[in-house]
């Protein structure tokens, strides 16, 4: 039997939910809601951004069918218990807390409200982008967890944090060899591609982000940025001890010849942006990654 959902519409934002999920409704809603705000001005949008509708299923087989008739991805993350949200155009699907798997994400207000917020994330950047399909995955997932705060959940700021100060930082090559979700790649994108934001705001100001989305039509995000992907990936590497040293899990702070303070030229924000959030959009579907391998 088809479930059946109710309907709560409000400014431009629709929920639908079932009767067991009512107590998610207000929350979804204020927080895209918060999350449509922080992200219009983000952007600096000067027009409203058209309505989006979020649809909260119940189970991970009614989220597999609405990902599949709904959104129309057919993505490689069916029955996977760490995909818990999917978005498509201004199409939102999310799995209700309720039926998350205890060995994946822990429901908090706070962490499903920056989940919104990282999937509001990829609606917008969908909504501006010339060809989403082209961007690359390490600045799409590196923008969501950027953007939404995700990065300060602790076990995927110590696993860069760690990574720092034992020097294994993935690199550009290691992230940009994500072709679907399932791959190893794609979870370097989503802990280190948030790092690479980061940086890139800092270095380059908000506005830069805000041209990468509108302006990268090829994928070619070092064009944007006018500067060589070589030059990129040796700036990042030498501010990333900045980042340790303002955020550390540690008590020492980084020192020494390679780590040295002075090749950081600009400093971590004190406090992380505004308290804004994760996954895919078409183009992180194997078929999408597939055919762009193959063009
Ligand atoms: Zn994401």
């Amino acid at each position: 039997m088809a479930t059946a959902y109710r309907s709560f519409a409000l400014d431009s934002l629709t929920v639908e939910y079932t009767d067991r999920d009512s107590e998610f409704v207000e929350a979804t809603h204020q927080d895209l809601a918060e999350s449509a705000r922080f992200l219009t001005d983000f952007f600096e949008l000067k027009e409203a951004f058209p309505p989006i509708r979020t649809i909260l299923v119940p189970d991970r087989v009614e989220f597999d069918r609405c990902v599949k008739e709904i959104l129309k991805i057919g993505i490689d993350v069916l029955s996977n218990p760490w995909i818990v949200a999917a978005p498509q155009r201004t199409d939102l699907v999310v799995l209700s807390p309720l039926a998350w798997d205890p060995g994946t994400w822990r429901y908090s207000p706070k962490t499903y409200g920056r989940l919104l917020l990282h999937e509001a994330t990829h609606i917008f950047e969908e909504y501006l982008s010339p060809n989403i399909e082209a961007a690359p995955m390490w600045w799409s997932e590196g923008l969501g967890v950027y953007l939404s705060n995700q990065w300060t959940e602790d076990k995927d700021k110590l696993r860069v944090m760690e990574g720092i100060q034992n020097k294994t930082i993935a690199t550009l090559a290691d992230m940009e060899a994500a072709r679907k979700l399932s791959d190893a790649a794609t979870k370097l994108c989503f802990v280190w591609g948030w790092t690479l934001v980061m940086f890139i705001d800092q270095r380059y100001g908000k506005r830069m982000t805000g041209r990468i989305v509108r302006e990268c039509a090829d994928g070619d995000v070092f064009r944007v940025l006018q500067t060589s992907r070589e030059s990129l990936e040796k700036e990042w590497k030498e501010w990333l001890p900045s980042l340790y040293n303002a955020f550390p899990p540690f008590p020492r702070p980084i020192r020494g010849q390679f780590w040295s303070a002075s090749a950081c030229r600009c400093t971590v924000a004190a406090q992380p942006p505004g308290d804004v959030r994760r996954r895919r959009t078409s183009r992180c579907t194997p078929e999408n990654r597939q055919r762009r391998s193959e063009s």
